[in-house]
């Protein structure tokens, strides 16, 4: 098996996966630019800082403070696409929008390095279709890339090939993952919201629906499928505001597009209460308010 030389990672898209993946890299050892719209790049934002903060965590970091910030770099798709031409991976991590992804491959194709490793990671959507974004030439060394939130802690990641992948390429994947970020990898078929959202987001919504349905509190069922049951970090709807409620909706609509003759099709919805809330903004953690801190 032919190894993976990855000198530096781009990661595209500053949000909750992107910094945190882009700060996983970087406590690795790998720098990283870390790309997202012109509009949210820049000191303002504290894109960079997220990430940076992310990384003092571990102790002992393998840099020194005063090198931190070498290690991930902001960038934008407005003015340094031409960067891209330095990073041997590239991983997706923007919004779950089928259209959204697919616009923005048609814009960075054209400045990756020859050879690099393209990969998506989509939640669930089809690794096929964003595969077809691509040149023909690059689908060998595009695939599904799917890290589980928060990335640091979480060690799965779901390996999502397509017919196109270079088999020899997502072996090297694998080896570069477990050994250099410490990763266990299932491979998975490239189904709607592969296998771990396919199971865990079925779950998440049979909770949600029932807590409504018997009008139980968020925080007592959050107890109950928590803490009570050895589960501190999986409680329910703290799940869902660290998830963010909106990629939540949009993983639960790729199951309700994707899955008609579903025998549980009809429970493939996202509560009306929930859909409140992303209207107004409420999406979690990441907004600060969401199904626990109300606006
Ligand atoms: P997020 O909402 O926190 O961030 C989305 C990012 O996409 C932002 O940086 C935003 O600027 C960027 N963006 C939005 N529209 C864009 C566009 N049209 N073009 C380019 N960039 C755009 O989302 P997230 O939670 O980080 O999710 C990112 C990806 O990771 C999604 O595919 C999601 O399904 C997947 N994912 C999320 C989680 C999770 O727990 N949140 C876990 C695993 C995988």
């Amino acid at each position: 098996m032919s190894r993976l030389i990855i000198r530096k990672v781009a990661v595209l898209g500053a949000g909750v996966m992107g910094a945190q993946i882009a700060a996983h890299c970087a406590n690795a050892d790998v720098p990283v630019i870390l790309f997202d719209l012109p509009a949210r790049e820049g000191p303002a934002n504290g894109i960079v800082d997220k990430a940076v903060a992310g990384m003092k965590k571990l102790d002992p970091a393998p840099f020194a403070a005063k090198d931190r910030a070498q290690y991930v770099e902001a960038a934008n798709y407005g003015s340094d696409l031409a960067r891209l031409g330095e990073c041997d991976l590239v991983i997706e991590a923007i919004a779950e929008k089928m259209e959204w992804k697919l616009d923005l491959y048609a814009k960075v194709a054209p400045h990756l390095k020859p050879g690099a490793v393209f990969a998506s990671n989509t939640s669930g959507l089809s690794i096929n279709a964003l595969s077809a974004g691509m040149p023909a030439g690059a689908r060998n060394r595009f695939c599904g890339i799917h890290f589980f939130n928060p990335p640091r802690y979480m060690p799965l990641v779901e390996l999502i090939p397509t017919a196109e992948t270079d088999p020899g390429m997502l072996d090297a994947l694998e080896a570069w993952l477990t050994t250099c970020l410490g990763k266990s990898i299932v491979r998975a078929k490239d189904t709607p919201n592969f296998v771990a959202n396919r199971v865990g987001v079925f779950s998440i919504l049979a909770v949600l629906h029932h807590t409504q349905r018997l009008g139980l509190a968020f925080d007592e069922v959050d107890l109950l499928t928590g803490p009570r049951i050895g589960r501190p970090k999986s409680a329910t709807f703290r799940t869902g505001d660290v998830v963010g409620l909106d990629t939540l909706a949009h993983v639960v609509g790729t199951m309700q597009a994707t899955l008609p003759n579903d025998p549980w099709h009809a429970h493939f919805s996202t509560p009306a209460w929930l859909q409140a809330l992303i209207a107004k903004g409420a999406l979690g953690q990441k907004t600060r308010c969401g199904i626990y801190r109300k606006q």
